[in-house]
């Protein structure tokens, strides 16, 4: 895929500010787009601004409200803010679960359903959500990650049956362990507690199901997602992209 592919094309990405959102935001405007990059992380998208030219858009995704609220005259929807919460369900706070559903669930909902009709009118689009190996199996202590993610492969497929006659695709990319802030400070700390070192965490406790044991790149996903919103993958629709080294495979 050459640069410049995308020219011409407005493209909404959120959680622009920090790991793959921000990887993706770049690669798209590397690729011709024009970027609005979303995140609750004013400073974070400022820096992104020094690096690439993009919109900033300072926004709180589990305020629906403020979704609706946001320019959605895209061409191309990456939805991938998300975050996480460990606990077992019987401890999980029931705001926790209701934010992270909004966060991840509802605001790509909203985002799609704003921009679907800048879409249909010009007879393209591309929605790419940034799901998991955790929209495809499940692991203990993670319940709203887990139900988000498998409620985004849902919608995702929707999108996709509902846009097929307009030139609209839908599709989830599906990573194991990205190499993003998230996962630092994940590995880090575990390292800490568990007296090994930080390449033993990521070996013996992250990579344990995997395949092939290194993270993944950020850059690595954004040229999955990169590929996606291209003309050539236009018959890949409703699909779920694993990039999870083995991870699902047994
Ligand atoms: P990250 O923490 O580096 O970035 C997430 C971004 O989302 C941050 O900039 C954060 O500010 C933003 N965000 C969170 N809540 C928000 C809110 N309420 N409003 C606006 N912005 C908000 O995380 P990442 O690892 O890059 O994860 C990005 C996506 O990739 C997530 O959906 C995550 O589930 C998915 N994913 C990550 C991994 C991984 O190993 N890192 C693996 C599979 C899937």
């Amino acid at each position: 895929m050459s640069a410049g592919d995308l020219s011409g094309r407005r493209a909404l990405v959120t959680g622009a500010a920090s790991g793959i959102g921000r990887a993706c935001a770049v690669r798209l405007v590397e690729e011709g787009a024009a970027v609005v990059a979303v995140d609750q992380d004013a400073d974070g998208l400022a820096e992104l601004a020094k690096t690439v030219d993009v919109e900033q858009s300072v926004v709180d995704l589990s305020q629906l409200n403020d979704v609706d609220r946001l320019d959605l005259a895209v061409d191309i929807v990456v939805n991938n803010a998300g975050l996480q919460h460990v606990a077992p369900i019987q401890e999980f706070p029931p705001d926790r679960f209701s934010y992270i559903l909004r966060v991840m669930l509802e605001a790509p909902f909203r985002i799609v359903r704003g921009a679907l009709g800048h879409m249909y009118a010009g007879g393209w689009g591309r929605v790419v959500n940034i799901s998991s190996v955790h929209g495809m199996v499940a692991s203990p202590y993670k319940a709203a990650y887990v139900a988000a993610k498998h409620g985004l492969e849902g919608l995702s497929k929707v999108i996709a049956l509902e846009g097929a006659d307009h030139g609209v695709t839908s599709n989830c990319v599906n990573p194991a362990y990205v190499r993003t802030p998230l996962v630092e400070n994940q590995i880090a700390s575990q390292a800490k507690a568990h007296g090994i070192t930080e390449d033993e965490v990521i070996e013996r406790i992250m990579l344990e199901r995997a395949a092939l044991k290194r993270l993944i790149e950020p850059d690595e996903v954004a040229s999955f997602v990169a590929y996606l919103c291209s003309d050539a993958a236009s018959s890949i629709t409703g699909s779920s992209m694993r990039m999870d080294g083995g991870w699902t495979a047994h």
